[in-house]
């Protein structure tokens, strides 16, 4: 069966400006064309969105679906049963849907969870986003985030994690390249696995056709991954200039979660966050702005993550970075690019998502009013489909 969704604006994702009056053709899960009002092909069953701007389904290229975005989530998961962390990833896949995020990648999940949810999203067996698992993120021994995944010290054990990672599942990769912000002895600056250690992370992953993000904060720390070779840098907030230049020739990209320091900075104190986050994160919050602009203005690849899970900054929060990146100079429509075509680029996914055209999968999201105009808009999600089904409406507007 064929069905037109029509809509006053089409963003496409790949188009300049928004198409007028538009309609998107879908035929079961995938896009067949994209046209005017006027070339709705005969026969198709016409679904109208009157004032709404439908565009692709967002992407969200950094959560962590075990944290509930709690003061400190590492200690809940820690302390609850395995049975309720995984009702609780459930709930969080499905805000993102809610969100109008129809993938996600989750850069670490204790006990390799989004595995899991993954594989119960595919199968049918929850509703939620496409996930794409790391597993568990790789770290040095007591290395930033280790409770979110596993330790390893020296390039063999670092390659048998990866082997194991990629074994259980892991559709990339995810490594600590610098302390952070959520372990009390670290300092998001401090340089942490080693560039031999990620080289040989990103020698069996590359292998295996899978891509390698590495969370680093400082230059040292960032450039231990640019030599080691990963795909992106996660955060890298204390970039420099030249470092950057870097990243651009080399075709890494920058995912910058502005929206974390933010949603931290601004709820961390009522949530009652340890000293440390915050104290941390208020290090972190203008940095990372001010990396995103730099990013923006050197040219280097940009896409969109949120790191949602984290204090304060719960799932389905991904119209909030890119509303950040509106506020921090880009134009609405390179923002939307950044949450849809970039990151679904960087996912390795751009053959099937990421933006309105033919043949990719119908992941199409609707919205009220027109977010070109008022970026605020993508908060007001009015249906989500993903891969032609609806998996998400609001009762508004029809
Ligand atoms: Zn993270």
């Amino acid at each position: 069966m064929t069905v037109a969704y029509r809509a006053k604006q089409i963003v496409d994702g790949i188009s300049e400006n928004a198409i007028e009056d538009g309609a998107v053709i879908v035929e079961s899960a995938s896009i067949v064309s994209v046209v005017s009002g006027e070339d709705i092909p005969s026969g198709a069953e016409v679904v109208e969105f009157g004032d709404a701007t439908l565009m692709p389904g967002l992407v969200d290229a950094h959560v962590h679906l075990v944290w509930n975005a709690s003061a400190e989530p590492h200690e809940v998961v820690a302390r609850e049963s395995q049975a309720l962390t995984v009702l609780r990833c459930a709930r969080n896949a499905l805000l993102h849907l809610h969100a109008g995020v129809t993938t996600v990648r989750d850069v670490g999940a204790s006990e390799g969870l989004s595995v899991d949810i993954a594989r119960a999203v595919e199968e049918g067996i929850i509703p939620g986003p496409r996930v794409i698992p790391a597993g568990r993120a790789i770290a040095m021994t007591g290395g930033h985030g280790w409770f979110l995944g596993r330790e390893a010290d020296g390039a063999e054990a670092v390659r048998r994690a990866v082997r194991e990672e990629m074994k259980a599942g892991a559709a990339c990769i995810k490594l600590m390249a610098s302390g952070g912000i959520y372990g009390h002895a670290e300092e998001p600056g401090s340089p942490q696995l080693t560039v031999e250690e990620m080289r040989t992370a990103v020698e069996e992953a590359h292998k295996a056709g899978r891509k390698v993000a590495a969370h680093a904060y400082s230059v040292a720390a960032i450039s231990n991954a640019l030599d080691a070779g990963v795909d992106s840098i996660e955060h890298g907030s204390f970039i420099d200039r030249a470092t950057a230049e870097r990243m651009r020739d080399e075709g890494v990209y920058l995912v910058p979660t502005m929206s974390v320091y933010a949603a931290m900075s601004e709820k961390g104190p009522e949530l009652g966050a340890p000293d440390y986050i915050q104290r941390k994160t208020a290090e972190v919050l203008e940095a990372s702005r001010d990396a995103f602009r730099l990013a923006r203005e050197v040219g280097v690849k940009i896409a969109a993550g949120t790191d949602c899970g984290a204090p304060g900054h719960p799932h389905g929060t991904l119209p909030e970075e890119i509303s950040l990146m509106v506020a921090a100079g880009a134009a609405p429509m390179e923002a939307l690019c950044y949450g849809a075509s970039s990151a679904a680029e960087l996912l390795g996914l751009s053959d099937e998502i990421g933006t309105l055209e033919p043949g990719k999968r119908a992941d199409i999201l609707a919205i009220d009013g027109n977010p070109l105009q008022d970026i605020q808009a993508l908060h007001k999600v009015r249906r989500v489909l993903r891969g032609g089904v609806e998996v998400y409406a609001t009762g508004a507007g029809e």
